[in-house]
């Protein structure tokens, strides 16, 4: 199903089939000075299926918004075999919105087959800097000034010290390989507009103790910026044979607090912890490092990679900003949401697959008490505790 089925210039709106890839879309729209707004790193090969099903962001859903702000319709196979549409051609269709509620919902409600992209014009000017720091926490000082100042920026990114070296490696983007952490920001928008803003950028990154600030004149030294960053995640292999990739959400001014609870767990659990995130959302993204030949590391990492998650729920974030929950991530939902949470969740879910054909054991957990194995009747350690019982 990676067949581009309509292209509608004049409405901005494009209809493809799931396979297509995030990439290939703006690909096929650019002759109309048009583009796809959310941009996953894993644009080249990610397709708009699991876009739908994820809700994914990317670097520039700070000012754009998600996936869920950019589809407008979708055609579903439900469970049962009917073929539904939800969500419409403009851009408020009456009832409840279940397009809404179908975008991120994992694959857990149908499998979609067609999808109706909103487009957008490709802005008049786009300023892009990358400025150095001695450390994220500094960084996240920037951020939070550059927010506070009415800026609202296409994207704000920052990788730490090991995610710059082994990018650098990989992607040699030109990142200053010894900084603590390095900030990439972008402003788009209306020519004057930009300027003024980008200037106010600049100084404002000062003031919060840049040690270098290097600003991309050209598109290509952009691209080459933005290739740096999205390889990042992948350049995780050049520092070890097997990395794990957390997402989580954290409120962004408690960014420098949370990274240092996070390498003190690291050093704990004798492991590196790399960082790249969406810093303007306080979207972290901790790459666990690990070594699957080694006794014990495999666990430790997946251990510690739990951990980070639902530190970040303990710091008033999200166990997830974009990656979704699947079936890593199911047994911690009860760290977020109560028992009549999960329930409402359930009922939903059931609305849709009674019989829990699509993609089950994914992001809610299942049997509801985690530890518990599929299986005969074991007893499970709450139980035996008398925590719990068993209805
Ligand atoms: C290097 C790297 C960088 C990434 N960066 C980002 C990022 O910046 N932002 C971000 O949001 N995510 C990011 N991701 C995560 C991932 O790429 C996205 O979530 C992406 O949208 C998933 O799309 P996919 O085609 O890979 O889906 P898959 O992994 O194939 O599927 C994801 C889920 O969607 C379901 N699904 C797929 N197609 C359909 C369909 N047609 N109908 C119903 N359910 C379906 C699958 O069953 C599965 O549960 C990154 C991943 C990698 C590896």
């Amino acid at each position: 199903m990676r067949r581009i089925l309509d292209v509608d210039p004049v409405n901005q709106r494009i209809t493809v089939e799931p396979g297509v890839t995030n990439a290939a879309v703006s690909r096929a729209v650019a002759e109309h000075n048009l583009y796809y707004a959310p941009d996953p790193s894993s644009q080249i090969v990610c397709s708009i299926g699991g876009n739908v099903a994820e809700n994914s962001g990317g670097a520039h859903c700070l000012k754009y918004g998600f996936t869920t702000n950019h589809v407008l319709s979708c055609e579903l196979v439900l469970p049962d075999g009917d073929v539904v549409e939800v969500g419409g051609p403009t851009l408020d269709p009456p009832g409840y919105d279940l397009r809404g509620l179908l975008i991120g919902s994992e694959g857990t409600l149908g499998v979609v087959t067609k999808v109706t992209l909103r487009l957008l014009r490709r802005p008049e000017a786009v300023h892009t800097l990358v400025a150095d720091f001695d450390s994220p926490a500094s960084a996240g000082d920037a951020v939070s000034a550059i927010i506070a100042a009415g800026i609202v920026p296409a994207a704000v990114e920052m990788m730490d010290n090991l995610a710059i070296r082994a990018s650098e490696e990989d992607a040699a983007a030109g990142f200053t390989i010894d900084a603590g952490a390095a900030l990439i920001v972008e402003l788009d928008g209306p020519g004057a507009e930009c300027d003024t803003a980008f200037a106010e950028t600049v100084a404002l990154c000062q003031e919060a103790g840049a040690t270098a600030i290097r600003i991309a004149d050209d598109p290509e030294e952009r691209a080459l910026i933005w290739r740096g960053r999205k390889a990042a995640f992948a350049a995780m292999g050049r520092l070890a044979p097997d990395y794990l990739v957390q997402d989580g959400v954290i409120p962004r001014t408690r960014l420098g607090e949370c990274l240092a609870r996070i390498a003190e767990m690291a050093a704990k659990a004798q492991l590196r912890v790399a960082n790249v995130f969406h810093a303007g959302d306080g979207n972290l993204h901790p790459l666990v490092l690990f070594d699957s030949t080694r006794p014990g590391e495999s666990e430790r990492a997946e251990s510690l990679s739990t951990r980070i998650a639902e530190l970040c729920v303990a710091f008033g974030g999200s166990l997830s900003g974009e990656h979704g929950i699947g079936a890593d991530k199911a047994c911690s939902m009860p760290k977020m949401f109560g028992a009549e949470d999960l329930a409402v969740m359930d009922r939903v879910r059931a609305a849709f697959d009674p019989e829990g054909r699509c993609n089950p054991d994914k992001v809610l957990p299942t049997p509801r008490l985690c530890g518990e194995r599929p299986g005969p009747y074991r007893q499970h350690p709450l139980e035996a505790a008398g925590v719990i019982e068993r209805m």
